[in-house]
């Protein structure tokens, strides 16, 4: 009682201070120091990263009566997922998809279409417009809570004062805070040899903002990245290989069974694949680029000349120019920042969450884990459950799990069950003439407990939803199975995977 009413004096206090600074000016912490007003500059939490992580932390702190600022050096809001990430890629994704569709699956259907063009500037500047329009509503958000929006670059000089070197003047910003939250997450690993122009050899971040349709692109990584990335040239034209390492494609997360059927359906579609291949070499200084590569197995090389290539091997932590090293603050080998399992540093008022330690990097755990770190700040506990995450693959079909994969179950000794149901059996993938893909379930042989959902289909993403709060809620097999799910719809081959986990499907 004590406590809440602690708490609600202090944002009784906070308010009136945030409404006077809820101005057009973005530096008001610049402001105040000017006026020579110290105290006022105090903050309860600074976060340094406005993506994911970074912003959701800012927005809860703030809403839960903490004085924030949120320090972000881009020069606009929502980190590499808002800016060249998640969203701008999937605007390409389902754009590529519409005009691949309507150029080569629509004539069955019944509708007969002319002179399908592509315009790739305008697809662009929908890109763009999609992107803008969800950065600048996250300023919106700040307003709205009131938190503090700190353009520049974020510097840890003390465990309780982050210096800001502003994006527009020089004046450094002194930030005195009693809390610091680390989210400046992660970039995109470079190929050694290989150097990114972000033209010819380029990264996502080129691959998003490519001027032409290159005739021939090579994509050096089979994980989500590179698959969605290269879905989106071989729709729009281009021919695609990707050479992967591994034997299999989709990264450590994908079940083995769904990256088989993923590969299959995508070759299917025209984008060569080249697995257990390394990439030895890379040569951009002629008109295009050659890569030297090698098959693992039989170590028999090869050449793969290529327009543009795409280095998609994965991203690592960023913490350039942070100041990590004014508070002996570690990373792993993996330059990863390392904390506890309540985000916390050696430093215990400094936290750190999303790309940039441990974990997926995923802009949805990032986002949980700014929302647990500021409930730690202010209420001394949080929560995650990092075995409730779900992964989306947002190519055609999508592919979406949660949970276990059958290989992880299997080392663990446990004994399982597994059901699946294809979506060629389904009422509604048939009626939409979109039947690729199938639901996998992994049960407990014994309590019948979920252990992980596995999907590739048309709208997986959206499904897996399903398949995250029955593992939130420790749901069973048969819990799905007699749970009615509405006709003619995708989800019902959702419903018969379970079914066909605890006994048996009705319509396959
Ligand atoms: C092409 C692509 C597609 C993706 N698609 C998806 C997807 O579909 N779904 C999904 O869940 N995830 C996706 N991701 C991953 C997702 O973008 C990241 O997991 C997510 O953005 C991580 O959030 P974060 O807040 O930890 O870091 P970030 O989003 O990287 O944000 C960190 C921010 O900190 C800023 N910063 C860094 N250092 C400083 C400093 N010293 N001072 C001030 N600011 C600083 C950076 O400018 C950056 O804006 C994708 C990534 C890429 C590259």
């Amino acid at each position: 009682m004590l406590k809440t009413i602690q708490r609600q004096s202090a944002a009784a206090v906070l308010r009136p201070l945030r409404t006077r600074f809820a101005s057009p000016s973005i530096f008001y912490g610049a402001e105040v120091q000017r006026r020579g007003l110290a105290t006022e500059t105090e903050h309860d939490v600074v976060v340094i990263g406005g993506g994911p992580g970074g912003y959701v932390a800012a927005i809860k702190a703030a809403q839960l009566g903490l004085k924030t600022a949120c320090v972000e050096k881009r020069g606009a809001l929502g980190g590499t997922c808002l800016n060249v990430g998640c969203i701008p890629s999937k605007s390409l994704l389902n754009n590529s998809h519409i005009y691949h569709q309507i150029k080569h699956d629509i004539s069955h259907r019944g509708i007969e279409v002319d002179n399908v063009t592509l315009n790739l500037q305008q697809m662009m500047a929908a890109k763009d417009k999609s992107v803008k329009g969800l950065t600048s509503g996250i300023e919106t958000l700040f307003k709205q809570n009131g938190v503090q929006y700190v353009k520049g670059t974020g510097t840890i000089v003390n465990e309780n004062e982050v210096k800001v070197q502003p994006l527009e003047g020089s004046e450094e910003i002194s930030l005195k805070t009693k809390n610091i939250i680390i989210a400046t997450g992660s970039e995109a690993t470079p190929f050694k040899g290989l150097e990114i122009d972000e033209k010819k050899v380029v990264t996502s971040t080129g691959a998003i903002a490519l001027e032409k349709v290159p005739k021939k692109m090579v994509v050096i990584g089979g994980g989500i990245i590179g698959l969605e990335m290269g879905s989106v040239w071989s729709r729009l034209g281009a021919e695609v290989t990707v050479v992967e390492f591994l034997g299999a494609i989709g990264g450590p997360g994908m079940d083995a069974d769904i990256a088989k059927t993923t590969q299959r359906i995508l070759q299917k579609q025209g984008i060569k694949f080249k697995t257990a291949t390394k990439v030895l070499s890379g040569d951009a200084s002629g008109e295009g680029v050659k890569l030297e590569i090698e098959n693992v197995k039989n170590q028999k090389t090869d050449t793969l000349e290529a327009d543009v290539v795409l280095v998609a091997i994965g991203r690592r932590p960023y913490t350039e120019g942070l100041g990590l090293e004014n508070v002996g603050i570690e990373k792993d080998e993996r330059g990863r920042i390392i904390i506890d399992q309540e985000y916390r540093t050696k430093h215990s008022n400094i936290r750190v969450i999303g790309d940039v330690t441990f974990g997926a990097m995923l802009a949805h755990k990032a986002e949980e884990e700014g929302i647990a770190a500021a409930e730690y700040i202010s209420k001394g506990y949080g929560h995650v459950n990092y075995g409730a995450i779900p992964s989306v693959m947002y190519t055609h079909p999508e592919v979406a799990w949660v949970g276990q994969t059958e290989q992880e179950v299997k080392q663990s000794g446990k004994e399982y069950v597994v059901g699946t149901f294809p979506f060629l059996a389904n009422s509604r993938a048939k009626t939409n003439l979109d039947t690729d893909g199938l639901v996998k379930f992994i049960a407990d042989k014994e309590t019948d407990r979920v252990l992980g959902i596995h999907i590739i289909g048309a709208g997986a993403g959206e499904m897996i939803a399903e398949g995250v709060l029955a593992i939130e809620y420790g749901a069973s097999s048969e819990d799905i199975a007699r749970t009615s799910h509405a006709h003619p719809t995708l989800s019902e081959a959702f419903k018969e995977a379970a079914m066909a986990t605890c006994g048996k499907a009705i319509h396959a």
